[in-house]
Parts: C-alpha cells; sequence; structure tokens
C-alpha cells in the first residue's frame, strides 16, 4: 500500500505546473498547483456554479484557513461542487489523475484534517440542502449543512430535533462519521446511531447509499441533484455502514447526503451552573471540586438520561461574572472553576425534584463567598442559540487538544489524583499562574471533565463500529491549550502532550473527534486501537475494500498506517 501511495504521489507531481515556496504555519513550505490544462479541464467536467481555486488565489487562501489555526495544509486544487453530480466527476477526475482526495465540511476539526497537501480537496459547503419527512420521523440532509441548518428548522417548524454536537457550527460531516455527542446523546444515543442511510461518493468514484439494508447504487438527475430513488442493490453486505458510523471522517468516501432519524426537540431545557471563582493558586480548592465530581460520578450517571451532560473545568485567568452553560461554560469563562448540569425533557421542575442537584445548589464550601450558582430554564431553541456562539471566524485559534475515557470504575480517588497531576503539568510547563491574570488571546488552559456517555444499550451500537470506551464512558477527560499568538504553540503543546502522556497509559480510549496530533506534538502511539478498540481489523478490511489505492489520505485516520505513515 505504501508504494501505490508513494507511485501516487509521483504521478501527482508529474501534473504540476506551479510550484513556490511559501511561509506557512510551519514554516516554509512549498506549494504547487494543478496544471492550467488540467485545471480548464476539471472546470469542464462540472457544472459552472461549481467553484474550482487554485493555489496563490485569494479565495483559495481564505479557503484552506482551519477553525484550529495552527494546522494548514495546501491542496493542489480545491472545488466547491454545487451539485452531487460535480462531486461524482470530481473523484473520478481525481483518479484518472491520481491525485489523493480530501474532504472538508466546516474545518472544526482540531487536527486540521479535512485537508491534505497536494491533494484534490473537495468542499461540501455548498450541498446544504436539509428535507424533511416528518410523518416518517426522518431528515435527509446535504453534507455541506452545519447542524444549525438542521435543528434550527427542525425546532422551529417540526418540533424535531436530531442528535448533535453541542455546538450549532460543528459539521455532520466529521461529527456523524466520527460518534458526535451533545445533549441529546444520553435520552437518543449518538449522533451515529441515529445516522440511517448515508449516500457517498466512493474513493473509486461510484455513487452509492449505505445502510442497515446493505449498499445500493444511486443516480442523480439530470439538474446534477440526487436522486433520491434507490437503484438496485450493490451487495447486502452492511459493513460499509457499519465502518461509516465509527470510523471516521474522510477515508471512506465523500457523503453527500446523511439520512437521519428525528427526536421530539425537548420542551424544556435546565441548565444548572455552580462558580468557584479561584484564588488560591495552589490549587487547594480544585482539587476539593475535582473530588466532589469523583466522587458524585456514579451518582449523577444513576440521574437518568434526561440528565444529559455535566461538567467540571477549569482555566487560568480572571473572570467574575459567570457565564455559559453545560462544557462549553469553562472554556468560555475564565479564574474559575465550574461545575454545570444540563437537563433535557419536558419537566420544567426537574432541578427542584432532585434532591442530589438541590444538595449540590445547597453545598457550603469553605470559600462559599466565592461561589455563585444560577439556574436557568429555557426552551431547547433558545439553548442552542445560546451554544451558536462560534461562528464567528475571530474565534479560530491555535488549539491543542486531547482527551481519555474514564469508565464508571475510574472514576475512583486515583482518578482525583490523577485530574489533580495532570492540571498541575499543564500549569508547570505552560508556566501560567493557576487563577492569575492570564488571558486566553495569549496563552491559556483547560482541564475539563465531561460526564454523560451514550446510551450503552442503545439498539444500533452493534452495528456501528463506535468502541466499546466510548459507549460506556462515564467522563471524557478533555484537556485544552492554545491561544491566539503562535509564539507560545510550544508550551501550549509541551503542556497538553505532558499532562495526557501519562493518562494514555491508564486510560486506553480516547474520542478520535477531540484529539489534536501532528509531528512531534502529542504522539499517539495505539492511536488505532485508542479511537475503535477491538473494532480495527475489520475497519481496516472495509478501508482495503472500498479504497485500494488509498486514494484518501487522512492524518490519524483510517488507513493511514497501512499509506505509510
Ligand atoms: C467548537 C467545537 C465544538 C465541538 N463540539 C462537539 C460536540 O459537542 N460533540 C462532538 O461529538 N464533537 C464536537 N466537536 C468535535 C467535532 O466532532 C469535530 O471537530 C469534527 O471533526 C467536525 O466535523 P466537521 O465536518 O465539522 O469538520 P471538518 O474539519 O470539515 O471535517 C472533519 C473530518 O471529517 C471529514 N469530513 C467532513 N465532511 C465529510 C464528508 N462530506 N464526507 C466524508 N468525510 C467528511 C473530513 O475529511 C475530516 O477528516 C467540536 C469541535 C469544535 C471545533
Amino acid at each position: 500500500m505504501a508504494l501505490v501511495q508513494q507511485k501516487m504521489r509521483i504521478a501527482a507531481i508529474a501534473v504540476l505546473l506551479l510550484c513556490s515556496v511559501a511561509a506557512s504555519v510551519h514554516g516554509q513550505q512549498q506549494q504547487c498547483r494543478l496544471g492550467d490544462s488540467l485545471a480548464a479541464e476539471l472546470r469542464s467536467q462540472l457544472r459552472p456554479e461549481s467553484l474550482v481555486l487554485l493555489p496563490f488565489s485569494a479565495a483559495y487562501r481564505r479557503d484552506i484557513v482551519l477553525r484550529s489555526t495552527n494546522f494548514q495544509s495546501y491542496p493542489q486544487v480545491i472545488v466547491h461542487p454545487a451539485k452531487v453530480k460535480d462531486v461524482v466527476a470530481a473523484v473520478r477526475f481525481a483518479a484518472k489523475n491520481n491525485l489523493t482526495v480530501s474532504v472538508k465540511g466546516t474545518g472544526h476539526d482540531y487536527n486540521g484534517r479535512c485537508s491534505s497537501d497536494g491533494s484534490l480537496n473537495i468542499n461540501t459547503r455548498l450541498l446544504n440542502d436539509v428535507f424533511f419527512d416528518v410523518r416518517q420521523n426522518k431528515t435527509f440532509f446535504g453534507a455541506g449543512a452545519t447542524f444549525g441548518d438542521i435543528i434550527k428548522p427542525a425546532v422551529l417548524k417540526h418540533g424535531r430535533a436530531v442528535v448533535s454536537g453541542h455546538d450549532l457550527t460543528v459539521g455532520p460531516g466529521g461529527c456523524l462519521l466520527g460518534g458526535c455527542h451533545g445533549a441529546l446523546a444520553r435520552l437518543h444515543g449518538l449522533g451515529a446511531d441515529n445516522v440511517q442511510s448515508i449516500v457517498l461518493v466512493t474513493p473509486t468514484g461510484q455513487l452509492v447509499k449505505a445502510s442497515n439494508r446493505g449498499v445500493h447504487q444511486m443516480n442523480t438527475l439530470p439538474n446534477g441533484d440526487l436522486d433520491f430513488k434507490e437503484g438496485k442493490q450493490v451487495t447486502p453486505d452492511t459493513s460499509l455502514f457499519w465502518a461509516l458510523r465509527g470510523g471516521g471522517g474522510g477515508s471512506l468516501g465523500v457523503v453527500v447526503q446523511f439520512g437521519m432519524q428525528l427526536v421530539p426537540a425537548p420542551t424544556a431545557v435546565q441548565t444548572v451552573t455552580v462558580t468557584w471563582l479561584l484564588y488560591d493558586a495552589q490549587g487547594k480548592q480544585i482539587r476539593d471540586i475535582f473530588n466532589a465530581f469523583v466522587f458524585n460520578a456514579s451518582f449523577w450517571q444513576a440521574l437518568g438520561p434526561h440528565w444529559a451532560a455535566w461538567s467540571v473545568g477549569s482555566v487560568p485567568r480572571n473572570c467574575s461574572a459567570p457565564q455559559g452553560i453545560s462544557s462549553g461554560t469553562a472554556a468560555s469563562c475564565a479564574g474559575q472553576a465550574a461545575l454545570s448540569f444540563v437537563c433535557v425533557g419536558d419537566d420544567p421542575l426537574a432541578v427542584e425534584k432532585t434532591p442530589g442537584i438541590r444538595a449540590i445548589l445547597n453545598y457550603r464550601a469553605p470559600w462559599v463567598s466565592d461561589m455563585t450558582y444560577y439556574s436557568t430554564k429555557t426552551s431547547y431553541r433558545s439553548y442552542y442559540d445560546f451554544m451558536y456562539h462560534n461562528a464567528d471566524t475571530s474565534n479560530y485559534q491555535r488549539q491543542f487538544v486531547s482527551n481519555v475515557f474514564l469508565s464508571p470504575q475510574d472514576m475512583n480517588p486515583s482518578a482525583t489524583g490523577r485530574l489533580f497531576t495532570a492540571l498541575e503539568t499543564m500549569q508547570r510547563v505552560a508556566a501560567v499562574p493557576l487563577a492569575g491574570p492570564d488571558s486566553f488571546e495569549t496563552l491559556g488552559f483547560v482541564v475539563s471533565l465531561v460526564g454523560g456517555g451514550a446510551v450503552p444499550g442503545h439498539p444500533e451500537a452493534a452495528k456501528t463500529s463506535i468502541s466499546r470506551a466510548f459507549r460506556t464512558f462515564a467522563a471524557e477527560l478533555v484537556l485544552t491549550a492554545g491561544g491566539k499568538d503562535p509564539a507560545w504553540d510550544l508550551r501550549a503543546y509541551q503542556a497538553v502532550s505532558d499532562a495526557i502522556a501519562p493518562l494514555y497509559k491508564l486510560y486506553p480510549g480516547s474520542y478520535q473527534n477531540e484529539v489534536s496530533s501532528a509531528e512531534g506534538f502529542n504522539r499517539v502511539p495505539d492511536w488505532q486501537a485508542r479511537f475503535w478498540g477491538d473494532n480495527v481489523a475489520r475497519l481496516l478490511a472495509v478501508k482495503k475494500q472500498y479504497d485500494p489505492q488509498g486514494r484518501m489520505v487522512v492524518p490519524y485516520g483510517l488507513g493511514w498506517s497501512e499509506q505509510g505513515q
């Protein structure tokens, strides 16, 4: 496979016309672009509304900016297909010219995996149609829609929702293919469990639908849109659908449409956030708070699936006004530790009726004067409006992220000690005080525990490739460091790398969508087993079957190790 890959790269270089060395986030980097005659050939195969962006143009430079600005790649050409038929044409063009293919939805991936050097990059942005079939309780949407594009009309027009991530700017491409957990996951399973069909262009250029009924051929209409009518069955084998739901984005084909289960939109969302201001730079307070979190984790796990999420986190900045809800709180506030709960359901008095939560609100720590709490009751729509705060590109920043899953058995006193050690390591290596005046604008870090794993008994669970560690976690420990200034990169990534390394040895599972890992930073030796558990061998077999030439290359993605990495 490595040889095939190398040949493809050599062939790709042969079709280049222009190369130049440019400054990049990784230092000096060679950028190459598709030759003019090939670019013209590609354009001639696409509808005029499709965009073809070549290196050195302003549009290309804008397009390669990713949400994690510490990652950047230089594809030879970027295509924004206007219609499904254009995706087929672009992938076939890549196959004919031995180009690798990368796929971009929103560019949110923490590892910048939606783009790769020298590839033909397909940006699905224009494929954003959303359809509802309320009688069948289903929605069909283009892979270029964001969760905001789907959930807003679902809630407003139909009183329904889909299981998504917490932030509506996230796209379904990466999220659903990697798992996708959010406020409704404990109630309805992961996003991936709720996907009922996936229409994709395979790496060999075939337009097919994968579902629990196997693989079917699909066609396009004369205007280039997808014809919803299923063609003939290619195979009853469901391995492709199994692999797509959990195997991660970008490696098995270009998804053009997801079909997903609609679920009732909760009518009441309550959030409870308890905030402790941190003045103690030695961290005694935060140790106590972590202790309280860990000791109560099994109780919170038993609260029932309407208690969607809880989290505790700390960040080393000053901030007086508590703000934010759910797991986003710690990241958007500063100088404090925050413990948050979200309850989604139909009972507006759920908080008052739950003694354990009342007990937290009544909890009086020695630093009681520094403790505030607030509770909100809102609609699901308003809750998501609140969470919809990341669309602005000014929020884009350099981010180094890693995580481990903690099982219910792991939530014990030793875990508190390890958490605290991780926090101290981050603090020491980043060289910022625990509760100092630093700003995330320069360098900051967050250690947070997000509870509320997916319901392990979901009927679709066995039909997806989600790892057992993901299915059953009691809390996901997430370490994040970063900011806007590249001058702090070294400290930020060293802080995450050093803090997570001992935890990798103890906890074997991590969420593939919330890890950044690059050359020299946080190299995760066991990344395949860590992301996919027992499913690695079968996933690699599916990758080989559908992408025999390794056309789709995703760093730390399916097949990457077989591609000579
Ligand atoms: C602010 C923020 C909040 C987040 N919140 C959550 C959360 O609450 N829950 C959660 O589970 N995750 C969350 N995540 C993580 C999120 O799941 C990942 O970042 C995910 O990779 C984003 O997918 P994307 O398609 O938007 O991004 P992209 O960077 O565009 O794509 C990510 C990966 O998917 C592939 N891909 C994208 N589109 C397609 C397609 N059409 N066909 C095939 N492959 C495709 C890409 O090639 C790439 O490998 C969050 C991330 C951010 C930045």
